[in-house]
């Protein structure tokens, strides 16, 4: 409809187009035609009525003419057929009313055939209300002009005009033509619509079954994917686990100053490529949908020291000036969310911050931008006077796999997938991040949360992995460990680990093994590989957890797990197991558990 034709147009294929639907496109077609047999029709009664002298008939069939005329240019210049076809009705109602009234004061066949068309062409043209109403315009006058011819005879001033036969004839003709037309152009119609629906719903099961293809072959390439990924977790840790550990115990067993050197490299390389493996793992995991966050009470001006601790000392060491400032209002707060997923999110962004600036500062800053009693909104900001990045690139930067350039790649390293877990991150939240960098002069990330506040006011022990504690060893000399692994280079890295810690533990190769050696022998905690042979760690715990002796039920156990870092917290729960660490471990992080779950038992 708001089609822009010329005013000079006469065409009806200007005023046609592919938005209208078949019925509105009938509907223009049906007047345009129409327009043109009533203008004929008029034209012929004219000549009929005149030459019989029948002056009012003929002035009625001439303005008749005129008002076609009008309406015709109308249509082709603004093809808005409803208001043709209102003026229109509203026209032939008149002239129905007149001719009734005043030109015949009869009401004969062609008042009926007037009415019939009126009646047809209204509901067609404008639908149920509109037909109802012109219907009744219409019949409701002849009706009463009929009663009251019938009573008293209808009596009025002006001559009626007698009609005769030729001017019937003329009349039932056009009109014939005129509802034939109405009627076929409208069945086509509705025809093209009834195809066109058949044609649609058909595509439409098509399209379905083609989708549903696509879903099960895309769930399938996932499950594969996640399975491949899974493995390939566990088969990438493994060794690396073995690299790092046998690092640290190198480190541990006092080097010469030229071998320390290069136990470091070896050691920042092997965690370089546990950092990029773990990214990969997360990102894919982040990408089939499968991160779920976590609701628990936490403290962010803990957290955040935490996060940033290890930082700071890299951003030293780097000649950077490092200043942590969380909102001091933030302190008695106890806060749910997920500390996990927020150190992860800071932690990439520090991290690049440290990586992309060579001289200056860094500020990590945590405001409380809004409190409302039992929720707060907390903005985090991470500026560095780093190297910057070029406006066009702040886009792409967030992709997988993109970083700012190729140089970058050269010069910096890395993976390109920090930014982009940190950004699905946070929109599985709803979140947005906010970026604003200067080449040259710095850049700073920052982004909104909200959490809600706990009521309680908790002791400050909360939920952030406190500090490894420096605990004597000697504590720990008599504790009965039992190992369940069957990887032989993990069980010579354990048992060399564990005697510096003057620990002798017992080996079992697989779960079934442990579970045995549980039934016969005494220990006071047991470290549990979840993937073994014959019998896993998941089903070795369970089967201790049912045993009948409650020293024995209720033994700690730690499972170690080389599996991507998140996903498998709550398997581990729900088999029994009090805790985890992820290989390849760092041994300060293993010492800290062994103390927490056993201090108080050894004596
Ligand atoms: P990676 O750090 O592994 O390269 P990211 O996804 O974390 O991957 O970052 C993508 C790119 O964004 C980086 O390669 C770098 O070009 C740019 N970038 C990210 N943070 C900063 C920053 N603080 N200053 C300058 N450039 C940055």
């Amino acid at each position: 409809m708001s089609n822009k034709v010329s005013f000079f147009n006469l065409s009806i294929y200007k005023i046609l187009s592919k938005e209208q639907s078949f019925l509105d496109q009938a509907r223009i077609r049906l007047l345009y035609y129409g327009f043109f047999l009533i203008f004929v029709a008029l034209g012929a009664l004219y000549l009929n009525v005149y030459f019989q002298n029948q002056k009012m008939l003929a002035d009625t069939a001439l303005f008749l003419m005129g008002a076609v005329v009008v309406l015709f240019k109308y249509l082709t210049w603004r093809p808005d057929w409803r208001s043709a076809a209102h003026a229109l009705l509203i026209v032939g109602t008149l002239v129905n009313t007149s001719l009734v009234y005043a030109s015949m004061q009869t009401v004969n066949i062609i008042t009926v055939q007037v009415i019939i068309i009126v009646i047809v062409f209204s509901y067609y043209m404008l639908g149920q209300q509109w037909g109802l109403m012109y219907s009744l315009l219409n019949t409701v006058p002849v009706l009463v002009f009929m009663i009251i011819e019938y009573n008293s005879g209808y009596i009025i001033s002006i001559k009626p005009n007698k009609v005769d036969q030729s001017t019937i004839i003329i009349s039932l003709f056009a009109n014939f033509i005129l509802l034939i037309f109405i009627h076929s152009h409208f069945y086509t119609a509705f025809l093209k619509n009834i195809r066109h629906l058949k044609n649609s719903s058909r595509e439409q099961a098509r399209l379905y079954s083609k989708m549903e293809t696509a879903i099960e072959k895309a769930e399938k390439s996932a499950q594969a994917k996640s399975e491949f990924l899974s493995t390939m977790s566990h088969e990438i840790r493994t060794p690396l686990n073995a690299v790092i550990g046998m690092s640290n115990l190198l480190m541990m067993s006092n080097p010469r100053p030229d071998q320390r050197e290069n136990i470091e490299i070896l050691k920042f390389s092997a965690n370089n490529l546990l950092a990029i493996v773990n990214d990969v793992l997360d990102f894919s995991k982040i990408e089939s949908g499968k991160v779920v966050f976590e609701n628990i009470r936490f403290n962010l001006v803990e957290l955040m020291n935490n996060i940033c601790g290890g930082q700071i000392l890299k951003a030293e060491e780097k000649g950077l000036l490092f200043k942590l400032d969380v909102d001091s209002s933030l302190k008695d707060k106890v806060l749910f969310g997920d500390p996990t997923r927020i150190t992860q999110i800071i932690f990439n962004l520090v991290s690049n911050a440290i990586k992309f600036t060579p001289q200056g500062n860094i500020w990590v800053r945590v405001t409380c931008v809004e409190d409302r009693h039992n929720t707060v909104t907390v903005n985090f900001s991470v500026r560095d006077t780093g190297i910057g990045i070029e406006k066009e690139n702040l886009e792409t930067i967030f992709e997988p796999f993109t970083q700012e350039s190729l140089a970058t790649t050269r010069e910096y390293g890395g993976t390109g997938l920090g930014l982009a877990i940190v950004k699905r991150l946070l929109e599985l939240q709803e979140l947005q991040m906010t970026v604003n960098s200067t080449i040259g002069r710095g850049s700073e990330f920052s982004f909104h949360m909200e959490f809600p506040v706990s009521t309680e006011v908790l002791p400050v022990a909360v939920a952030t992995a406190p500090e490894a504690k420096q605990i004597s060893e000697n504590p720990l000399a008599c504790l009965r460990v039992l190992i369940a692994e069957d990887n032989m280079v993990n069980v010579m890295l354990m048992k060399k680990l564990m005697s510096k810690w003057s620990i002798n533990p017992t080996i079992a190769e697989n779960g079934e093994r442990a579970v045995e050696f549980m039934q016969y022998g005494n220990f006071d905690i047991i470290l549990m590989d979840l993937q073994m042979p014959v019998m896993n760690g998941f089903d070795a715990a369970k089967e201790i957890r049912k045993m009948a002796d409650p020293k024995k039920s209720s033994i700690p156990i730690i499972a170690l797990t080389a599996s991507a870092l998140f996903d498998i917290k709550e398997q581990v729960y729900e088999a029994g197991m009090n805790d985890y660490v992820s290989k390849p471990f760092k041994p300060d992080e293993l010492l800290e558990k062994l103390n927490n779950y056993t201090l108080n038992k050894v004596g």
